[in-house]
């Protein structure tokens, strides 16, 4: 393999050619025109425009992406996270056309994309399941009947929902259809698939998931837990590793149960097998995801390992050498991810010019960055900026870390999480490890948030003007 092409932009982008680069494999960048001078462009050996900035004009344009990458004699394709990463047409497609796909077979990521055929699948694999309907309601009253028996209120979801939309509450029998209905026509809307099921709404669970990893010798590897409990809209905000409440047997079950849902769909290559946690410690399946998280920096950091390095020899065809036994857990890390959106707006994304844009660096910080100061982010794609990583022995010190490097972090111009995130590692239920899924809607008041800002803010103008005085002393003792 000596040249891979990255089918994605920003962070992830870079991030795979990192590795790449390092194994000495050369790189190719695909860009969009509102992409064409960011950074992963000019990190690539080589780049090449394929259209308009709409991704629908661009990055999803799977053809167009093979037909520059067989012109430029690519060996691979990553496709990162989003976009075509979880499209099976275009896996099978890059591979009809001579290339390495880095990722799973096409028939896993088909079943597993369906979150219906996903359930299927585990079926007779003994991983427990969240009670509900496992199936695509069709018929409204059996469907209700369903929803009594397993006891509101219960979520409905859209089979093939990702990214946290196509979900639904139903607080009770009453609502049931008109909320149905909206399912439906949400899920076909964003994900062109009408069909929804029912689960039992889980009150007050932890996102507990297992990164796993299968080599084509047969080989699955658990590669520990992530928590990713803090989210907004069910979408994740800061995920962390190892999780403060697994103990090493619920781990192993963990563990162990992602191992069968790899193997039930014959799973080759990273992928990530989500869990619900319960607050008595039931776990229960979720979906699994099948491609590199967001949020793999975490994992990398405790295993000391080389996800995208790993991806790319097991898409060689190389074995994985290390085996489960082998694998430790070094110390702790904490991802946050900056968004581009206004925490005290419900975080409606805040697009704009980025007119100071300064990263932290030191010890125990990681960032994987997309942007630079003087551009501007488009209103095209997925509104994140980059990911924030702290590390440190302990769980306690990559907080305090966390914090330090969140104010070392300068961004004018745009809203962003990073107060979110301040505000999240300062809180003690986050610190004491008792927190769930709802943390955001327990906790987080805005009026906090805002007066902190303002505090701030007065501080920073209070010093500003101190400063102002001095200097026109400075400046008017010499000409009196
Ligand atoms: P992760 O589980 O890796 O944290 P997210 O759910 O946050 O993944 O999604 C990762 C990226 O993929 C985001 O850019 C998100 O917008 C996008 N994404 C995930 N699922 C879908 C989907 N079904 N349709 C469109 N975009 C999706
Ligand atoms: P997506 O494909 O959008 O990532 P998931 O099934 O992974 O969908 O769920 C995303 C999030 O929604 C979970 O992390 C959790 O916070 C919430 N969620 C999903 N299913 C349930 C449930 N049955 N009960 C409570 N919360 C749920
Ligand atoms: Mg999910």
């Amino acid at each position: 393999m000596k040249k891979i092409l990255v089918a994605n932009r920003g962070e992830i982008a870079i991030r795979v050619m990192k590795s790449a680069q390092k194994m000495g494999i050369k790189t190719v960048a695909v860009y969009s025109t509102a992409d064409r001078n960011a950074p992963h462009v000019k990190f690539a050996d080589e780049a090449v425009w394929i259209g308009e900035s709409p991704s629908n004009q661009s990055y999803l344009l799977g053809d167009k992406i093979i037909e520059v990458a067989k012109s430029l004699n690519v060996d691979a394709i990553h496709p990162g996270y989003g976009f075509l990463s979880e499209n099976a047409d275009f896996a099978e497609s890059v591979e009809k056309n001579g290339m390495i796909w880095i990722g799973p077979k096409s028939a896993a990521i088909r079943v597993m994309g369906s979150k219906l055929a996903a359930k299927d699948a585990v079926k007779d694999y003994n991983i427990p399941m969240v009670p509900g309907l496992d199936e695509a309601i069709t018929d409204v009253e059996a469907a209700k009947k369903t929803a009594v028996e397993v006891g509101f209120p219960i979520l409905i979801k859209a089979s093939a929902g990702g990214g946290g939309k196509g979900m639904r509450i139903v607080e009770n029998e009453a609502e049931f259809e008109s909320q149905m209905n909206r399912a439906i026509s949400e899920a076909t809307n964003a994900f062109g698939d009408g069909s929804v099921f029912i689960e039992k709404y889980i009150g007050s669970p932890r996102h507990i998931e297992i990164q796993i990893m299968a080599d084509s010798h047969g080989n699955i590897l658990y590669l520990f837990e992530r928590e990713c409990s803090i989210q907004r809209r069910h979408q994740k905000v800061v995920e962390e590793a190892p999780s403060a409440v697994l103990t090493p047997e619920l781990r192993k079950k963990m563990g162990e149960a992602a191992v069968l849902v790899a193997k039930s769909c014959d799973y080759l290559n990273a992928g990530t097998v989500e869990f619900l946690l319960d607050e008595n410690n039931n776990f229960y399946f979720l979906e699994m995801n099948t491609r590199l998280q967001v949020e793999h920096p975490v994992t990398e950091i405790i295993t000391q390992l080389d996800l995208v390095e790993m991806q790319i020899k097991i898409a060689r065809g190389e074995a994985m050498t290390i085996k489960q036994e082998d694998l430790k857990i070094y110390g702790h890390a904490i991802e946050l991810r900056v968004y581009a959106e206004d925490p005290l707006n419900d975080f409606l994304p805040s697009v704009g010019h980025l007119d100071v844009y300064k990263l932290p660096v030191g010890e125990g910080i990681r960032v994987d960055n997309g942007f630079e100061q003087g551009m501007d982010i488009p209103i095209y794609y997925d509104p994140m900026l980059a990911k924030l990583i702290t590390y440190a022995d302990t769980r306690e010190e990559a907080i305090q870390l966390m914090i330090k490097a969140i104010s070392d972090y300068k961004v004018e111009g745009v809203s962003t999480t990073l107060p979110f995130g301040k505000f999240v590692c300062e809180h003690e239920a986050f610190r004491s490890g008792n927190f769930d899924t709802n943390f955001v809607k327990k906790y987080y008041d805005v009026e906090t948030l805002k007066n902190v800002h303002n505090q701030e803010a007065k501080l920073a103008a209070m010093i500003a003007l101190q400063r102002y005085f001095q200097d026109q002393k400075i400046l008017t003792i010499p000409n009196s």
